[in-house]
């Protein structure tokens, strides 16, 4: 493959730092991971951050604290990873999937519509990096008619009385919405750190908590903390203190633990991150626009508006006026270039689970639409200016051998 589609970052730098927490004889949960916690916090703005084994993980773990379970719904996006949808049906709770809009998110219309009195929880993907509406989505979980639907059960939702809001957080570190920062736009946001991601730990993900006043944000971590390695009262670190062998088993938690192995790579990322890897996958994204916008063919995505910076994470292509089976045709022969393209997502109401429970694409319009005519293009650190040149050739040439 002349052009990979988005292999990770990883120089002498990530490796020594690895090296590092290999030789010190500490390689899970402990100081680095601590450390990187308190940067994630400063970095967003946060209230406080855990960080778990997988963004799936910090998700689900959420979902599970605030009770979500049989009988209960969570609003979704149709167009996402399947993580989304997943978390929700390991709960035993009914994922609710609504359409998007023309800028691949969360339609807040969409959410007003779908909302019941059984609706726990609305989960907004902030798709590619570019943030939702968030104004638009906190108004609707505030407005009196809504929360007023709103039938709390357990002691939680009776504090928070309302739904909660839950970023799928995924793909938008270092996103910016009026001023803010992703991490801090809804009542709690989970990022990813999956390989592919912008800021990777092979593995990983974080839940940055953002509650109001009524929460004690950081009683709300450790309360995370413990639930995320088998409700036990501590971890291995504060075991390792002197005389501090004795622990307790207060529930049946889960274990999701970060490693500080996962956490070197992260302190590693997180410090070159603005300066460094939002510059060039900015660049990047700006070249793919200036390249594909003389072609009237070519609809580029919105990245930057006003109130809104994406972070950058996959370029979105779409071919105007084509069906499903030509955007295939055109992916064929954009590999046969050795170009390496993707395509985020295919909806989950044409998944074989969500399709057998139900779902049927043909109430996602919008989600079906930009589906069939999107191209993810390649975006990572190291791809060069050539490569970039590479690719817009491989896609000109695919698409216009198919309209001869
Ligand atoms: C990657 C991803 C996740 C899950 O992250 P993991 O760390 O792989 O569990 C969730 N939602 C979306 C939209 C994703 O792309």
């Amino acid at each position: 493959m002349k052009v990979p589609f988005s292999p990770p970052r990883v120089d002498q730098k990530t490796i020594d730092a690895v090296t590092e927490v290999l030789k010190s004889g500490w390689i899970t949960t402990g100081p680095k991971t601590k450390l990187f916690e308190r940067r994630l916090t400063d970095y967003t703005g946060c209230k406080s951050t855990l960080c778990v084994n997988s963004g799936s993980a910090g998700l689900e773990l959420v979902l599970r604290w605030f009770g979500v379970k049989e009988g209960d719904e969570v609003i979704v996006p149709a167009y996402t990873y399947a993580a989304t949808a997943n978390v929700v049906v390991h709960c035993g709770a009914l994922p609710v999937m609504v359409d998007i809009g023309d800028d691949f998110n969360i339609s807040a219309s969409a959410i007003e519509k779908a909302i019941t009195k059984r609706t726990k929880v609305i989960m907004p993907v902030d798709l590619a990096g570019f943030p939702c509406d968030y104004e638009k989505i906190m108004s609707l979980v505030e407005k009196d008619s809504i929360k007023q639907m709103f039938l709390p059960e357990t002691a939680i939702q009776k504090k928070l009385n309302r739904i909660l809001m839950l970023s799928d957080a995924a793909h938008s570190i270092g996103a910016g919405y009026k001023g803010r920062k992703s991490g801090t736009l809804s009542d709690i946001a989970v990022f990813s750190f999956h390989a592919v991601k912008n800021l990777t730990t092979a593995e990983g993900g974080a839940i940055c908590l953002n509650l109001g006043n009524d929460f004690d944000n950081e009683r709300l971590y450790n309360e995370l903390n413990i639930k995320s390695l088998h409700g036990q009262t501590k971890d291995a670190l504060a075991k390792t203190q002197p005389g501090n062998w004795k622990y307790d088993i207060i529930e049946p938690g889960y274990k999701c633990n970060f490693t500080d192995i996962q956490a070197a790579m992260g302190l590693v990322e997180l410090e070159r991150y603005d300066d460094d890897m939002l510059v060039r996958r900015k660049e990047i994204f700006d070249r793919y626009t200036s390249r594909f916008s003389t072609y009237d063919w070519a609809q580029t995505p919105v990245y930057e508006t006003k109130d809104k910076r994406s972070s950058f994470h996959v370029y979105l292509l779409r071919i105007r006026n084509i069906k499903e089976e030509e955007r295939d045709r055109i992916i064929q022969k954009i590999f046969e270039e050795e170009v390496a393209v993707n395509v985020h997502f295919v909806p989950l109401p044409m998944m074989t689970y969500y399709k057998n429970r139900g779902y049927d694409i043909r109430n996602f319009p919008v989600a079906f639409n930009n589906y069939s005519r999107v191209i993810s293009l390649p975006v990572f650190y190291d791809l060069t200016n050539a490569q970039i040149e590479e690719v817009v050739d491989a896609v000109v040439g695919a698409v216009e051998s198919l309209r001869n």
